[in-house]
């Protein structure tokens, strides 16, 4: 029995404060970011009815280890900033079928529009890291400003970039032991980017976007949003007290510009690439 307003769930509430801490933290330009967050079905009954789904869309890949599975998402080009003054409008709750091969809408994108681009990244990642720990519920991705500008500047292997964020702040190495996942720059949205960061999820909590952002895993919001942030601080220091010297080791091509532009269908001003 459906007795209360959705708006006042605490899952809705949590997610309106950390859109809103992304916005005022810059990291959460225009669209930038996303979050995914497991919902328990207990958690849901109060305020929906679960098994009346508004519409059914077929997932980016088949993933029958999260059939069931109820998740808040963001919505696709939703601006973080407004999130709380319109959350049926930004956000969607959707559930896993049986079979695994289609979401349906239950609640939210009131106004159209669909879930976040990189849904299949998130989707792969959950499955991942559910497999690893059963308390994990939240993937957020975010375009965290130290961390993008470290992938500028420090050597990309993931092993001696995660020994330099160990080395910025005492406490790195105790909250992320298992250092840092990175994956090269790739087009954003793309099953591929979501293939390869779920194969980094197999042992990490937190993949990096060369120069696009960041993706941590966690048990709730404020577990992947601290892990994000420890990271992202590391990444301050080290460009504040060294990278000023480095100088720049790699950046975006403009092959990858080009694939970028053909894939959203925008024409980039001619004489630039
Ligand atoms: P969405 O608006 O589709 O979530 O995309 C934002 C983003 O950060 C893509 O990586
Ligand atoms: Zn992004």
């Amino acid at each position: 029995m459906i007795i209360y307003n959705i708006n006042e769930a605490p899952f809705i509430k949590e997610m309106c404060d950390v859109t809103l801490k992304l916005w005022e933290k810059g990291w959460a330009e225009r669209n930038g970011g996303n979050i995914s967050y497991i919902l328990k079905e207990e958690e849901v009954t109060p305020y929906l009815d679960t098994h009346q789904a508004i519409d059914e869309t077929e997932l980016p890949m088949p993933l029958p280890e999260l059939a069931g599975k109820i998740f808040l998402v963001s919505g696709s080009g939703k601006y973080f900033r407004n999130v709380i003054k319109n959350p049926a409008d930004a956000l969607v709750i959707l559930k896993i079928s049986q079979d695994g091969k289609y979401y349906q809408r239950l609640w939210g994108l009131a106004n159209g529009g669909n879930p976040t681009s990189e849904l299949a990244s998130h989707l792969k990642c959950h499955a991942i890291r559910l497999k690893h720990d059963p308390d994990h519920r939240v993937i957020l991705h975010t375009h965290a400003t130290a961390t993008i500008a470290m992938t500028f500047v420090h050597d990309l292997d993931e092993k001696k970039f995660s020994k330099t964020l160990w080395q910025q702040i005492t406490e790195c190495l105790v909250v992320f032991p298992e250092g840092v996942g990175i994956v090269p720059w790739m087009v954003a949205g793309t099953i591929d980017l979501g293939l390869a960061s779920a194969a980094k999820m197999e042992y990490c909590r937190i993949v990096i976007w060369a120069h696009h952002g960041i993706m941590g895993a966690g048990s709730n919001l404020d577990d992947a949003l601290g892990l994000v942030e420890t990271v992202d601080k590391a990444a301050d220091i080290y460009l504040r007290s060294s990278a000023a010297i480095t100088g720049i080791k790699q950046s975006i091509t403009s092959d990858e510009l080009r694939a970028l532009a053909k894939t959203f269908n925008v024409t980039p001003r001619e004489g630039i690439l």
